[in-house]
């Protein structure tokens, strides 16, 4: 067999759809983010708009410091798995520290929050034996691969329904373990779960609850707990997922919950022994973020403000973008082909980097600009932003939205 020509074909494909993935070159320099070197074509220097380091914590010179100080000390990697001389001291502050965030008896740390989604889901549903889980329409790539690789029932219930939650959780009876499994802020829209209404329901049927509070935490709650801190429901869920490769600059995955939860997980999750741990030098720079962001307001703060006056700017001018409660804001296009030249035009022409968000990140048809505005971003930054997608919708004759 040609494998090249069968690889090629199938590539192809996805080009003639407009859905081949193209990365950008891009080289962060601290202390000038969103501002990064570009290696790709257009200018020298972008200002990056789709960054999931949504609070500019990657580049906090405490952060910073605490992966240099550890690196110096500690060396580099970890050296094993967390069973094999791979654990740091590091790593157990991190998990205390993240346990303390989420109100929970213990935490376990992930090599990323993909891992930790999918390791979790896959011995929750592997080894409670009947296990059902009641897995939220959108839920994200990582949920979907756990849940599959555990082959426990999966029933899908829509999206941010608790009334369609109940009633599939209600087909099932009371000595089945039922796991509930959502988001809470929704990555491509932007949407927030009703999370009380889901934890009642929840409740009712005596189902335990799986949160991914990856785009949430750092962001929400007086702490950085999370939506279910700002909710005061932390306490009501069984299991807080989340990432510290997003608003805490970071990188790897975690979860929180009981200690017999945690030590369960420890134990028998193949994602989590058979592999080497993070490095303690990212375990202490995650700390680090945690710790600075549960007391600090103004990252949250100016990141909201930026946030609220990205969307006027874009009201000001028409231009299409889903309300939503959170801190993304995804301007709809509704074409693969006109979704990229346009993110190509911004790229060239004006130095603004936004990735386009195409199929099968999105359904098609829903393909959109996902823009992130953080506490980084200056005022002149977003009226930049906002003048070049005025010029590029009059330039293509795009729709616009009446106020
Ligand atoms: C990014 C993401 C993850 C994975 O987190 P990583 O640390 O990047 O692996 C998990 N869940 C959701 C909803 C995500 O968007």
């Amino acid at each position: 067999m040609d494998f090249d020509k069968a690889f090629t074909e199938q590539l192809d494909r996805l080009k003639a759809d407009g859905n081949y993935r193209v990365f950008a070159d891009l080289e962060r320099v601290l202390g000038t983010f969103p501002r990064v070197k570009n290696h790709g074509p257009g200018p020298d220097e972008v200002t990056v708009w789709c960054s999931n380091d949504y609070l500019g914590m990657g580049q906090h010179p405490d952060v910073v410091g605490a992966m240099v100080e550890v690196t110096e000390t500690c060396g580099t990697g970890a050296g094993g798995t967390r069973n094999i001389s791979g654990t740091a001291h590091h790593h157990v502050a991190l998990e205390r520290e993240l346990a303390d965030l989420h109100g929970k008896e213990d935490a376990l740390l992930f090599s990323s929050g993909y891992v930790s989604n999918w390791a979790a889901l896959s011995t929750l549903g592997s080894r409670l034996p009947g296990a059902v889980i009641f897995s939220d329409a959108l839920n994200h790539a990582s949920m979907i691969e756990g849940m599959r690789h555990s082959r426990a029932e999966r029933v899908i219930w829509k999206h941010n329904d608790p009334e369609d939650l109940d009633r599939a959780l209600s087909l099932y009876g009371p000595d089945v373990p039922k796991i509930v499994a959502f988001e809470s802020v929704y990555s491509m829209d932007g949407d927030i779960a009703p999370m009380r209404e889901i934890v009642e329901v929840a409740e009712k049927h005596g189902a335990m609850t799986y949160l991914d509070e990856v785009h949430a935490v750092g962001m929400y709650g007086p702490r950085g707990g999370g939506v279910a801190e700002r909710e005061g429901l932390m306490d009501r869920i069984t299991l807080i997922e989340g990432t510290l490769g997003k608003a805490y600059g970071c990188f790897g995955g975690y979860v929180t919950g009981s200690r017999a939860l945690c030590d369960f997980i420890r134990s028998f999750a193949s994602g989590f022994i058979f592999t080497t741990a993070i490095p303690p030098a990212v375990a202490a720079a995650a700390a680090t973020a945690v710790r600075h962001l549960k007391t600090s307001q103004i990252e949250r703060m100016r990141q909201q403000r930026q946030v609220a006056r990205l969307r006027e700017g874009l009201d000001r001018m028409g231009i299409p973008h889903l309300p939503n409660p959170s801190h993304i804001i995804p301007v709809m296009i509704g074409d693969p082909v006109k979704c990229r030249m346009i993110a190509d035009v911004l790229m060239l022409d004006h130095g603004i980097y936004v990735q386009p968000i195409n199929y099968p990140t999105v359904p098609k048809g829903t393909e959109r600009l996902r823009f992130t505005p953080g506490p980084c971003h200056s005022d002149a930054d977003i009226d930049q932003l906002v003048m070049a997608l005025n010029s590029l919708w009059k330039q293509c004759a795009l729709a616009r939205q009446v106020a």
